[in-house]
């Protein structure tokens, strides 16, 4: 779908409520650009750069880096979009975030992802990722086509440090008492731009979410001629 205007969007939900797969569906069907926080760190850490070093032990241990270090980063990368359309995945998760990406940006739409915490620890424990390019599978319901080997690069999938139990236990905690609690006072549900699609399978999902966005889309679009 081409789009006339520029569209921002952000995804929300719990870590493996299956943020990366809508993700890339919907930067494929409408062409946006995916911003991945999750995956900008974790290149950071590839490259050993010093925020990287400095970030490891945060993110191996669950927990959230800092709100200005996140808020830097994420912002300075968005500004090389400027002239684009781009989906936002993993950032903000806390009211500082979202006020540091309020004061910079409108957001047209926020995507909100609500998936039992029982589901997603079952997922997370299943789930290897190819580095490199962020593409997530699950050996239960999205397994690769050859065992432990990327589908597009037929590179080495791995589990990341932080899927392992104890540590999907913390990532899940640390989203309730600081994200989801705070969903309520971000600026964007007053803004009436929240939209929430629940469920236990992403395959189930995606035909809502794509549904909502193709209405969504097209009625910026037509604003926008209109002008
Ligand atoms: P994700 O791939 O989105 O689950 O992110 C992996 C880890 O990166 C998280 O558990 C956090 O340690 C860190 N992280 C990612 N995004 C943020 C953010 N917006 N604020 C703080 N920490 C983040």
């Amino acid at each position: 779908m081409a789009l006339h205007k520029i569209f921002r969007a952000v995804i929300m939900g719990p870590p493996g409520s299956g943020k990366g797969t809508v993700s890339a569906r919907i930067t494929k069907t409408f062409g946006l650009k995916h911003l991945s926080s999750g995956d900008i760190l974790r290149a950071n850490i590839n490259a050993k750069t010093e925020l990287g070093l400095l970030m490891k032990s945060c993110i191996d241990q669950g927990q959230l880096v800092p709100d200005d270090v996140m808020s830097r980063l994420i912002l300075s990368d968005l500004r090389a979009l400027d002239q684009s359309s781009w989906l936002l995945d993993g950032f903000p998760r806390t009211v500082s975030q979202a006020d540091a990406l309020d004061k910079a940006y409108s957001v047209d739409t926020v995507i909100n992802l609500n998936v039992p915490f029982q589901t997603i620890k079952q997922r997370l424990t299943s789930r290897w990722t190819h580095l490199p390019s962020g593409r997530v599978y699950n050996v239960d319901f999205n397994p690769p086509k050859v065992p432990g080997l990327d589908d597009v690069t037929g590179e080495p999938l791995v589990q990341r440090d932080d899927d392992t139990p104890e540590t999907v236990t913390r990532r899940l905690k640390a989203y309730e008492t600081q994200t989801d609690d705070c969903k309520n006072v971000f600026p964007y549900r007053s803004k009436g731009v929240l939209q929430s699609f629940s469920g236990t399978e992403t395959n189930k999902i995606w035909p809502h979410i794509e549904a909502f966005l193709h209405s969504k889309l097209s009625s910026v679009d037509e604003k926008c001629e209109d002008l």
